[in-house]
């Protein structure tokens, strides 16, 4: 309605409470967008759930003319246009997946100016016929999402979007706003120089949440280690505990309800109305636990989540840090805990390996991959290395997460990786053989299990000679030497190769410096798995 179209302030607060539903904006986005209703172009950066989407479509609603979305995610489109048309938004997508006659009336609508915000592929803007399309319509506002897509050095590289300069020559008098949650300094000026945004304000979010102790453990016994966190830390107090898989969602709910804790299920695989019920009673009722796959949690607001932890390892530090961040969101002191063990990398490579998609696709996959195993292994304060990813220093160190209360020592681990690795290396090179982590540490500790006998095993020159650390202290020389890329996990049954860098620590041309467990978790894993 016209009468909202007044473009200041007030109209983009009515609009956030009458459409979306909100009382208040949240962080800078009544800034941002009352810079680009205004008609500025903008450059956003906000971690991921921390309300981007609103900075673009308040605009789109609140100026004169159709706000064109620029999406990399062609999967997504669907879903945002959905979410728009549920709270009465005209919005529609063009991209490959449609019908022509469905295409054909989204043009129409576009042209009409029937709709207020219209998401469009990068690669429609090489095409002729989609620029002549626009140059029909009227464009109040162009909207560049995931604008990282434009760094060549990202993983995300999107070769089409180095063609959205162009948008500014041909529509000049048209305000732009690029938003992202990948934040280096470096992809930050990439961006600008490359959209052409050089007069754009920069409006840059800290990814800091200070009221949430991060804390990352060896694991154990899983289940048993997440029910003493709630009964000692949390309880009757709601959270959510995420699993990778839909079976391990349901036995670890049914393992909490057994023991008193009020536990519900969560993931695709449960009727949709099953699911509404499970998410109103954990956003209604106090003190409930959500136990879910990471299905859960888009659009969930609920201020006094106390607890997130992770029985399962995220696959990316973005998705870990999405997942924890929706721990404490009304600022009172929150947990994020996680629970990491060898099986975890093993699982994660192997789906990696077996993942569809071209090799680039992996490679992406695998980086993810490192970075969150960076964050698992390292001995600095979790903290600065969380934000050190997104591109953001932190003055000192935290004082609230598991390395800033009981630093780990680290310890000079060059011969006890040259031990390890040689036993691969052994194994491959003389025997032609690969076997899991557990069988080499067998091997290591000079351990007589039947697979050693049946192998003969105790005749290799490395048999026995690791006796000095404890089974869960060679669990962590392996997951570390893994998390640093000197060695690698393969195939089905998760066996141990070389890699390039293997050879650096064996020629002794490398030093391995690890971390040492804490002593007590160290102790408790020699039971269990590391
Ligand atoms: P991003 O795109 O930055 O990842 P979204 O735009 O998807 O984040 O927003 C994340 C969640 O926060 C959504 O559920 C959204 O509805 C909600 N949200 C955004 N802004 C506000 C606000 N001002 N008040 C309450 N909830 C908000
Ligand atoms: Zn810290």
């Amino acid at each position: 309605p016209s009468d909202v179209r007044t473009g200041d302030d007030s109209a983009a607060l009515e609009t956030l409470r009458r459409v979306f539903g909100y009382d208040a904006f949240r962080g800078f986005q009544r800034e941002v967008i009352e810079h680009v209703v205004a008609g500025g172009d903008a450059l956003v950066l906000m971690p991921t759930g921390g309300g981007k989407s609103l900075c673009y479509q308040i605009p789109a609603l609140v100026r004169d003319g159709v706000a064109v979305v620029i999406s990399p995610l062609i999967a997504l489109m669907q879903d945002q246009v959905d979410a728009l048309t549920a709270v009465g938004v005209r919005a529609g997508f063009l991209n490959s997946t449609l019908d022509p006659g469905t295409r054909r009336l989204v043009e129409a609508q576009f042209v009409a100016g029937e709709i207020d915000l219209l998401y469009l592929a990068p690669e429609a803007l090489a095409s002729r016929a989609t620029l002549s399309l626009l140059d029909r319509g009227r464009i109040g506002l162009f909207a560049i999402d995931e604008a990282h897509c434009v760094s060549q050095w990202g993983h995300d590289f999107r070769p089409d979007y180095l063609n959205l300069s162009m948008l500014h020559e041909r529509w000049p008098g048209v305000p732009r706003i690029a938003l992202t949650a990948t934040a280096t300094g470096a992809t930050r000026s990439e961006i600008a120089t490359r959209l052409n945004l050089t007069e754009a304000r920069h409006f840059v979010a800290s990814f800091d949440r200070p009221n949430i102790q991060y804390r990352i453990v060896p694991k154990r016994e899983p289940r048993k280690q997440l029910l003493a966190l709630l009964r000692d830390e949390h309880p009757g107090e709601a959270g959510i505990v995420y699993c990778l898989s839909r079976a391990s969602v349901e036995k670890t709910a049914e393992f909490l309800v057994a023991a008193g804790i009020d536990a519900l299920p969560y993931h695709a695989g449960l009727d949709a109305a099953t699911r509404a019920a499970n998410q109103q009673r954990f956003l209604r009722a106090d003190g409930v636990v959500m136990v879910a796959t990471i299905a859960f949690g888009m659009g969930v607001d609920k201020p006094d989540v106390r607890f997130v932890a992770h029985l399962d390892l995220p696959k990316s530090v973005e998705g870990y840090y999405q997942e924890t961040g929706r721990a404490g969101r009304d600022g009172l002191p929150s947990t994020a805990w996680l629970a990491y063990g060898l099986q975890d990398v093993v699982q994660q490579r192997r789906m990696i390996d077996t993942s569809e998609g071209d090799l680039a696709h992996r490679r992406n996959l695998a980086a993810h991959l490192d970075a969150m195993l960076a964050l698992c292994e390292t001995v600095r304060c979790r903290r600065v290395q969380l934000l050190d990813y997104f591109g953001q220093l932190l003055d000192g160190t935290c004082g609230n997460c598991d390395t800033c209360l009981e630093p780990p020592e680290s310890w000079d681990g060059t011969v006890a990786a040259q031990k390890l690795l040689s036993t691969v290396f052994r194994l491959d090179r003389e025997r032609n053989q690969r076997f899991g982590a557990g069988h080499c540490i067998d091997i290591l500790l000079g351990r007589n299990t039947d697979k050693i006998t049946q192998f003969r095993h105790d005749s290799l020159t490395v048999f026995g000679i690791g006796a000095e650390l404890s089974e869960a202290e060679w669990r962590g020389v392996v997951r570390q030497l893994l998390a640093e890329g000197l060695l690698a996990v393969e195939g089905d049954y998760g066996t141990l190769a070389l890699t390039d860098a293997s050879a650096e620590v064996l020629g002794k041309r490398r030093t391995v410096m690890l971390r040492r467990e804490p002593a007590r978790q160290a102790q408790a894993g020699q039971a269990g798995q590391a």
